[in-house]
Formats: C-alpha cells, sequence, structure tokens
C-alpha cells in the first residue's frame, strides 16, 4: 500500500473510532454498569470497554449489530 493511502487509511480509522468515541460519551451511559460478557456470542469485554459504561456487546459483536442497524435505516429510507 503506498504511504498515501496507508495515510488516508490512518487518518480515517482516527475519525471513524473518534467519532465512536463521542457517540458514546453522548450516550452518558457511565453510570450504567456494562455487562462483563457479551450478549451476542459471550465472550469477555474488553474491560476498557466495559468502563464506557451501558455496554452489552463487545467491539466485534457492536460492530455488526450497528451495521445491521445502519442498513434497516438505509431500507426505510
Ligand atoms: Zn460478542
Amino acid at each position: 500500500m503506498p504511504a498515501d493511502n496507508l495515510d488516508e487509511a490512518v487518518d480515517l480509522q482516527a475519525t471513524l473510532n473518534s467519532t465512536a468515541l463521542q457517540a458514546q460519551l453522548s450516550k452518558n451511559t457511565f453510570h450504567i454498569i456494562s455487562l462483563t460478557h457479551c450478549t451476542d456470542c459471550g465472550f469477555e469485554i474488553d474491560q476498557k470497554r466495559q468502563a464506557l459504561g451501558g455496554v452489552k456487546r463487545c467491539t466485534e459483536c457492536e460492530g455488526f449489530h450497528q451495521r445491521e442497524v445502519f442498513q434497516k435505516k438505509q431500507r426505510a429510507m
């Protein structure tokens, strides 16, 4: 991968991470206790992720869930 593409990919990932973090922070769920294990796959949820509060799924399952929600919204439009 050329350096320019890699830089763009790194920038895009940083933007996505920042957007996801802001979305989570805006939910103000710190007071809600997170689950220790994912409701979808049963694997342990990363402790940093649990610290966000109100977390029910591991990162991977949350990604699948968000994509499903996004696709349902797209179909409804
Ligand atoms: Zn999971």
